[in-house]
């Protein structure tokens, strides 16, 4: 009796996880697959007129293109300064090591959550040893902006702010979309980013000559309905949370329209405006951009996905723009997600993947190399970025 008890609870336990993995997709079609596996059946049926779902989450076709040539760089043919990078969990040796094989010589961590002096110092403390190779671009204390009303938000905002470049000698801080897309006021409206109230913030970047890299907005796909249409659906069932469709927010010109009007106001300030502007889709308005506010620069981080889909104005684009645009690739210096940023910018390779087979795609494309003259090339991956930063060397 107490046998069949437990053989009666073991399969209502069972199926209860049978039943809460059979409602994901992905799962599912697993099940599927293994069942008719076992059964003896291939899964690779190839009967006429027989369709196979498979969950585009689970869609990587492999290319059966045979390229002609193919030249991956193991080396970057310049020192590169990384203009847009993260530390997250990354530890101090590791960092050294990954600088060292990816010939980084100077590594900006725009660090977003580094928002007080006492943040900073501990952040300074953890990578002690890189000395001047680290340099660090904390963000915006939000918190203050929760904390009180708005106009003494922002102003305690600038104090915050204020006190890390007084003491520590910063050369730039750095925005996240969440402003513009995110965080709201107390009646529930969200901030623009043209709005004269952050003056006090930056202010204090202009006092301290700070440069402003700002991530506005995402790839307009983002602003799109997550639906058979959208050319990121992949990436987008993947993190939801990256939709900005629908009316609670602005849309991306809206936004794009807001950053204009800030880089307008504020002329006196040096911008650069984080993965290309947003505008690597789209050369015209990037041109547009960059021709309109002379105190603007663009880096490459994450964007080389779509820059490498249009490789022939994108290579005009970077000659044309040589001394305004930024090596970044929005990380660590990890060397597999490197080396595709050298294959592309260095060579003429044609059709390769644009991340690391082990990084989530954004979609189903591939990228070409656009192959810059060393001239071009040797600004992008580390004298603008010495320019900029008013350094003699690295
Ligand atoms: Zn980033």
């Amino acid at each position: 009796m107490k046998l069949f008890k437990n053989i009666l609870i073991s399969i209502f336990f069972l199926s209860y996880i049978f039943l809460v993995l059979w409602f994901f997709d992905i799962t599912r079609f697993k099940l599927i697959q293994i069942f008719w596996n076992l059964a003896g059946f291939s899964y690779d049926i190839k009967q006429q007129n027989y369709k196979i779902y498979i969950p585009i989450q689970l869609y990587r076709p492999e290319s059966m293109f045979v390229p002609e040539k193919i030249h991956i760089p193991v080396k970057p043919k310049f020192p590169v300064i990384e203009f847009h990078g993260h530390l997250f969990k990354t530890s101090e040796d590791e960092l050294i090591q990954m600088m060292e094989n990816t010939n980084t010589k100077i590594f900006i961590d725009l660090a977003l959550r580094t928002t007080t002096l006492e943040n900073y110092e501990q952040l300074e403390q953890k990578y002690k040893k890189l000395k001047d190779r680290l340099i660090i671009f904390p963000g915006l204390n939000w918190n203050r902006l929760k904390e009180n009303n708005n106009q003494t938000g922002i102003e305690l905002m600038a104090k915050d702010l204020e006190e890390i470049a007084k003491n520590k000698s910063i050369k730039g801080i750095k925005l996240w979309k969440d402003f513009g897309l995110m965080h709201r006021k107390k009646d529930g409206s969200l901030w623009r980013l043209d709005d004269p109230a952050f003056d006090p913030v930056w202010d204090v970047c202009k006092k301290y000559h700070l440069i402003v890299a700002i991530h506005t907005s995402d790839p307009p796909a983002f602003f799109r309905p997550i639906d058979e249409r959208n050319e990121r659906l992949i990436e987008l069932s993947r993190r939801p949370e990256w939709s900005f469709y629908g009316k609670n927010y602005p849309s991306f010109d809206e936004i794009m329209k807001q950053r204009e009007n800030l880089f307008k106001r504020r002329r006196d300030l040096i911008f650069v405006a984080l993965h290309f502007g947003e505008f690597a889709h789209d050369l015209k308005r990037a041109s547009e951009l960059l021709e309109k506010h002379s105190n603007v620069y663009i880096d490459i981080a994450q964007r080389i996905d779509e820059l490498g889909r249009h490789p022939r104005s994108t290579r005009d684009f970077f000659i044309k723009y040589q001394d305004r645009i930024l090596f970044g690739i929005d990380g660590p210096p990890e060397y597999k997600k490197a080396q595709i940023y050298w294959r592309f910018l260095e060579t003429d390779d044609e059709y390769f993947d644009y991340l690391p087979e082990d990084k989530s795609i954004k979609g189903l494309w591939k990228i070409y190399g656009i192959s810059l003259p060393d001239t071009v090339l040797e600004k992008i991956y580390y004298k603008n970025a010495l320019r900029l930063l008013n350094l003699q060397k690295y």
